[in-house]
């Protein structure tokens, strides 16, 4: 029995207050009886309108590029109506109270697509709404395997006939604008007359049936939700509907942008009842209904596909015509073909990606929907940003930000290299806007963009926005690891070269000497990943990562110098590149400032880190969690006291820089002052606890991560789902549990750390086009090559193995790591190197 099998008592979480700065006791933080655990599907037992802005979440099915949330089928029903198509955004100029110069102009946010969800039934003249409905049966499940969402219910309308309504709906992963839904009625006693209307509705200007407005985009004044345009942003273009085929559609500009979108509709009707159809179009709303006099036991089938094309500017009627050929193609090939390709595309999916934890159904149940979120986020992206909630909701208005390179690309690289190279392409697409928003910034090089759809600097808070420098070296990083895992030299060459010297330039430039310490090289005036402390001086993540930036970019030219000389040449006219400031990088790499407090033994995350007092978090009341929503920012700034992982990021990502002494310090220090209020933090705490030996904190910490939107942990996952968060639930798996660490240029270790009660724990890493399956058990690791023929080298502890096709390899382990047991104590009261004590306090208690 899994030790998750055993349910336990709520705690505050569950009543709706903040997350608590301690990692969660192990518990099953599901009802089963609602939410049973079947490792391949999640399923929903129980209709329940009192979380509909969940499910609608954890339901929403998508391509990385079309997202439909999983809004009931009738559409009245709902917390927000939800359709996006990535990249589709509409602009504003941001209004700052008080202007200064380089302030971020484009206000950019996702825009909710027109609703081809909808499809209504109504018997006896009754509509079916769930919340209303006596339902005698409900089951609603989304299958991992064919990415197809299913619903059955048996409703009793009030005159007492009892109506079996079974529905699908998936979005295509093979045919990128192409979603495919049935609606299948049937009376089970006496007959009725029966109306299905299937709309695609325009509810961004909008409204929805009940002219509700806020249901259209979310509400609210969380500043991690959309911005709410009160104008009207999708301009109708054209609306066309044909009464013999049932085909309808309708064509918009979004007003600012300029972005056109087309989307159509095909509705087959397969049926023994005798009925009649109707096509009606407006500006706003397309709608096929059908009539039908409907006999008990003698089905209604109505299969609709719908197609969506967007662009930046081509008119929509053109999009019409591509959606036509969208739709033509999905005709000819019928729904079972379409599923097959679905079914096709998710096996060769899982067989690259797929993480087995047998024993544990909860945990397989909810590590593989996290790993589907990622796909659905991700897999069609292709030239668009993977945004923070993928295409699942408006959180965060439709941004993307360094969650793309840091969270989501080590699974897409070690699983999915192609995803991952398009993520990377989106970034070096944007580079002449980050060169020009490095000018504006008066810095040489390009600044990427904190958070953004189009390229342009999205974030009107600059603190802890466009202060976050360290974005420029996430790129950088995740381009390193994308090049050292797959051998892509060409990419690298061609356009990942760019990347890297406009990144190393930016560092080089914002960076400044001081001779008078020896030569050391500063960064000041920046932010870190953690937003609860602003615009400060060397922070430790960001050096770190900078270092690491122009290290590798330094070597990268020289590489190319050396190995290919054409191209050497070319990037050298495109970049007017000259040996001295690649020479330049390399020095302020060298002597890049590190701060190190010899006294604790720790790095401060800053230069001033350490002079401010703590935030005394075991006193802080759940309900004024998180920090963001309860504090004024400078009053959260004044303290130590941490969002979200920072220099235990930096533990993470360049680990070979510190000594496993330095590492346990860190973590034990900033640990117990991490409140966890962003979701980005648990997976890097689990993974260090990991490394450094808290195993059960490390286990803990995986936990809430694993469940964070599944149980909603955070309380808004109603926005969309923590895409950053189950990218990281990867690498806890594999790089927490399973030792994984990318040294860079093909150096690849091994150390890992077996939870107790797991029996094994499997996974899998494309290396240079070799898919390795790594299977870990209390005394030894397997290697086994399951795709390629490649021959890969790791380090596992220590010890040189090398695994090739037809050569499988087991090394025994002692042991799972170093244990400590617990979590680190509160630095409360610790005594900084000049005597004073650090001492505590809730601000306004
Ligand atoms: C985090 C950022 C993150 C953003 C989007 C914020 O709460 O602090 O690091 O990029 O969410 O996920």
């Amino acid at each position: 029995m899994s030790p998750l099998d055993q349910p336990t008592e709520p705690v505050d979480e569950d009543r709706g207050l903040g997350p608590s700065h301690e990692a969660p006791p192990v518990r099953d933080f599901l009802d089963r009886s609602r939410w049973p655990a079947d490792e391949w599907r999640l399923t929903e037992r129980r209709y329940d309108a009192g979380d509909l802005g969940l499910t609608e979440t954890l339901f929403a099915v998508g391509n990385g590029y079309l997202g439909l949330r999983g809004n009931v089928e009738e559409g009245r029903d709902s917390h927000t109506h939800g359709t996006f198509v990535n990249g589709f955004h509409e602009t504003w100029p941001i209004q700052h109270a008080e202007e200064a110069f380089g302030f971020a102009r484009v206000g950019q946010t996702i825009v909710n697509a027109p609703d081809a969800k909808i499809v209504r039934l109504y018997v006896d003249d009754e509509p079916l709404l769930l919340s209303v409905a006596d339902l005698h049966e409900y089951e609603r499940s989304l299958d991992l395997r064919d990415g197809v969402l299913r619903r059955r219910l048996l409703w009793r309308t009030p005159s007492g006939k009892r109506v079996l309504v079974e529905s699908t709906r998936m979005v295509s992963l093979e045919q990128k604008h192409l979603a495919v839904m049935t609606f299948e009625v049937t009376l089970l006693d006496d007959p009725a007359p029966v109306a299905i209307s299937s709309q695609i509705l325009n509810r961004q200007d909008g409204e929805d049936e009940y002219h509700v407005r806020h249901k259209a985009m979310g509400e609210g004044s969380d500043p991690r939700k959309a911005e709410q345009l009160t104008r009207r942003v999708l301009q109708p273009q054209t609306n066309e509907g044909d009464a013999g085929t049932g085909r309808v559609a309708l064509g918009f500009r979004c007003a600012e942008s300029g972005m056109t979108l087309g989307v159509m509709a095909d509705h087959d009707i397969v049926t023994e009842n005798e009925f009649t159809s109707r096509v009606v179009t407006g500006e706003d709303l397309a709608k096929t209904t059908y009539r039908i006099a409907a006999q008990p036991g003698v089905p209604v089938r109505l299969t609709k596909t719908v197609a969506y094309h967007t662009s930046r500017g081509v008119p929509s009627r053109e999009l019409l015509d591509r959606c036509r050929r969208t739709l033509d193609r999905a005709r000819d090939l019928g729904v079972p073909e379409l599923r097959a390709e679905q079914r096709a595309w998710l096996d060769a999916f899982w067989a690259r990606a797929d993480v087995e934890v047998p024993g544990q159904p909860e945990v397989q149940q909810a590590i593989r929907w996290n790993l589907f979120s990622i796909m659905q986020a991700a897999a069609r992206a292709e030239g668009q940003g993977i945004p923070a909630k993928g295409v699942t909701g408006s959180g965060y208005g439709g941004h993307s930000f360094w969650d793309t390179e840091v969270y989501v690309m080590p699974f897409l690289t070690y699983t999915t290299p192609r995803a991952a190279r398009n993520a990377l392409r989106f970034r070096y697409s944007l580079l002449d806007a980050a060169r020009r928003r490095a000018g504006q910034l008066a810095q040489k090089g390009a600044l990427f963009p904190w958070r953004t759809i189009n390229g342009e600097e999205a974030s009107a808070y600059y603190a802890a926005g466009t202060a976050q420098y360290h974005i420029d070296a996430d790129i950088a990083y995740a381009l390193s690891q994308y090049v050292g895992a797959t051998g892509d030299v060409e990419f690298l060459d061609r356009e990942g070269i760019d990347v890297f010297v406009e990144t190393a330039r930016l560092w080089a430039d914002l960076g400044f000497w001081r001779s008078e310490e020896g030569s050391t090289f500063h960064i000041h005036g920046v932010t870190g990943p953690d937003e609860y402390t602003t615009v400060v001086n060397d922070n430790l993540y960001t050096n770190v990562m900078a270092r690491f930036n122009l290290r590798r970019a330094a070597e990268a030219v020289r590489t190319l110098r050396d190995v290919n000389p054409s191209a050497y040449a070319d990037a050298k006219a495109r970049l007017s590149l000259t040996d001295e400031e690649v020479e330049e990088w390399g020095r302020a790499a060298r002597n890049m400032s590190i701060p190190f407090d010899e006294h604790l033994g720790i790095h401060p995350q800053d230069s001033h880190f350490l002079e401010r007092e703590m935030w005394d978090l075991d006193h802080t009341p759940l309900d004024k969690r998180p920090l963001l929503l309860n504090y004024h920012p400078l009053v959260i700034y004044r303290f130590q006291v941490l969002k979200q992982a920072d220099v235990v990021l930096a533990l993470f990502l360049q680990g070979e820089d510190f000594t496993p002494e330095q590492k346990r310090a860190d973590f034990e220090y900033y640990d117990p002052i991490t409140t966890g209020d962003s979701t980005l933090s648990a997976v890097v705490q689990s993974i260090i606890a990991s490394e450094v030996g808290y195993h059960d904190l490390a286990y803990r910490y995986f936990l809430s991560a694993l469940f964070v939107d599944l149980a909603d942990r955070h309380g808004n996952t109603s926005d969309g789902v923590h895409v950053a968060s189950t990218g990281g639930v990867w690498s806890a798996v594999a790089a927490g549990f399973g030792g994984f660490r990318d040294l860079g240029a093909g150096q690849w270790t091994m150390d890992p750390r077996l939870p107790d009660d797991w029996e094994s724990l499997t996974y899998r890493l494309t290396l240079r086009g070799t898919r390795v399956r790594v299977t870990v058990r209390p005394d030894e690791l397997e290697l086994v090559v399951e795709d390629g023929q490649g021959h890969l080298a790791f380090e596992v502890r220590g010890a040189e193995v090398v695994v090739g096709p037809d050569a499988p390899v087991t090394v025994p382990l002692a042991g799972q790591g170093p244990r400590l047991e617990g979590q680190p104590p509160s630095p409360i009261g610790t005594r900084r190197s000049d005597g004073t004590i650090i001492s505590a306090i809730v601000p306004g208690a």
